[in-house]
């Protein structure tokens, strides 16, 4: 049963009183992570005490405003992961990233969450030689490792016949990618803890952890309340948790930005082939993606991300990656030049050294931190939410085993050395995006 100064129905005004329950959960953040990791394990502990603590409202972070690609990706690029982490890992994380997606697909399927989700593939784009090439590449280290089951290769001519695009080179289509409505499916999915008798308040920043040998304390504006476990599930928020520094350093936000067309005339859709509807990405090093949107509009979204001086949480309007996008789209299908932009956003990914997401318990194993989820954390985090459940449950299972658990992220070096390295680094991709398309026409 939930201690009495739980039982209030939260609101903006809740007031959390002062109790120190015998065994609680508290998770902090109402996102992908921190709502799955609740109903998780309140499922396997029914007379567990869960409460999550969200600073703004439901959905307000990444996963409530993000382009929605249920997907395998995982960290920048294959070659990269291969590099930095070899072999074996690169298969172990595909194979995560698989049982992600099918997770996350079973999970809306079963509840029957209403996120106009579409399991209709995805397909990686080049547009220059030099991408082609490179992607080639791609596709012959996925079909060594054995990671090519869903993967076809498609010539120059066979893309432009789908897409209606001139721009296009070859391209992989890969069948195993989805496609949902971010803010839908965190709507839907909040009701799984709750009925589940998990409670969570809305509008309930923690301001302070204190941690005890015998319990962890936090502050909001409402009150404090005591834990025995805590699940830190802010990602690209973590550098505001207070008193944990240990995640100052784990990671920094990187802000995308995103656009949504009107919706196109039937006329329109035709024009642009696109038939069966798949999400796309070319092998830009800034990482464009397009998908269609139930209503018949385009999404799109990357092509550009900024990192910010502090404070870094900021939102901030960003014309610019705004114009990007809607060039870009133009570019790529001439025929929409006079389509419109109805909506325009950005929110932040969690980015760290390393560029791979990592769990790790924070001092102890009373604390469980998430983040590092770049911009691949959809199907991800839906099943990280069943990882951690099994780390506070103390089990050692096969997602456990997986090994982004505790590992040891490089920690980055101080807010101006990370600002002016990721301005860097944003300006070296932008180059090599620049050389490998130098001799296109409309660049
Ligand atoms: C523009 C954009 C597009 C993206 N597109 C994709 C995509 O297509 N596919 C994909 O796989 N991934 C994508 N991502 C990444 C993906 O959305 C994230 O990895 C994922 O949603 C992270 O979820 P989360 O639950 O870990 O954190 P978040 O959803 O970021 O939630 C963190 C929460 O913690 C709360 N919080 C922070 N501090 C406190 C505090 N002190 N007290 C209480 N609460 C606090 C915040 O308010 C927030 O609600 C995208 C991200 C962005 C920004």
């Amino acid at each position: 049963m939930e201690p009495s100064c739980f039982r209030k129905k939260p609101s903006a005004q809740a007031r959390i009183s002062e109790c120190r329950p015998a065994s609680a959960s508290r998770i902090i953040g109402t996102s992908y992570t921190g709502l799955n990791t609740a109903w998780q394990f309140k499922r396997d502990n029914p007379n567990a005490r869960v409460v999550v603590l969200e600073a703004a409202v439901v959905g307000f972070g990444a996963s409530g405003r993000n382009a929605g690609f249920s997907t395998r990706m995982f960290g920048l690029e294959p070659e990269m992961v291969l590099l930095r982490w070899g072999k074996q890992k690169m298969i172990e994380a595909h194979r995560y990233l698989e049982k992600a997606v099918a997770h996350t697909r079973s999970l809306i399927e079963e509840n029957g969450l209403d996120c106009d989700y579409r399991h209709n593939g995805l397909v990686r784009m080049s547009y220059s030689e030099q991408q082609a090439n490179r992607l080639k590449k791609s596709y012959q280290l996925f079909q060594e490792l054995g990671l090519d089951g869903d993967m076809r290769w498609r010539e120059k001519s066979q893309v432009q016949q789908d897409f209606h695009s001139e721009r296009f080179n070859s391209g992989i289509y890969e069948s195993g990618t989805a496609y949902l409505n971010p803010y839908k499916q965190v709507h839907a999915l909040k009701r799984l803890p709750e009925s589940a008798g998990v409670t969570i308040y809305e509008t309930t920043p923690v301001t302070n952890i204190e941690r005890t040998a015998s319990a962890i304390g936090l502050t909001t504006p409402q009150g404090k309340v005591t834990a025995d476990k805590l699940v830190v599930a802010t990602n690209a928020y973590s550098r505001q948790v207070p008193d944990t520094r240990a995640l100052k350093t784990r990671q920094f936000p990187l802000w995308t930005y995103q656009i949504v067309t009107e919706p196109l005339s039937d006329r329109q859709w035709q024009n642009i082939g696109w038939k069966d509807r798949q999400s796309f990405g070319d092998n830009r090093q800034m990482l464009p993606y397009f998908r269609p949107t139930v209503d018949g509009r385009i999404l799109m979204g990357g092509g550009d991300a900024i990192v910010y001086r502090t404070p870094p949480m900021d939102e901030v309007p960003s014309p610019m990656s705004w114009q990007h996008c809607e060039a870009h789209l133009k570019w790529i299908y001439p025929q929409l030049k006079d389509v419109r932009i109805a909506y325009r956003w950005g929110g932040p990914v969690s980015v760290n050294v390393d560029m791979v997401p990592e769990i790790s318990f924070v001092g102890d194993e009373r604390i469980i931190y998430s983040g590092g989820c770049f911009g691949h954390g959809v199907a991800l985090t839906h099943l990280n939410g069943r990882t951690i459940a099994d780390l506070l449950n103390g089990e050692k299972t096969e997602l456990t085993d997986f090994w982004i658990m505790n590992r040891k992220s490089i920690p980055m070096a101080g807010d101006t050395f990370f600002f002016l390295g990721g301005r860097v680094a944003r300006q070296a991709l932008k180059t090599r995006d620049w050389w490998e398309e130098r001799n296109l026409k409309g660049m």
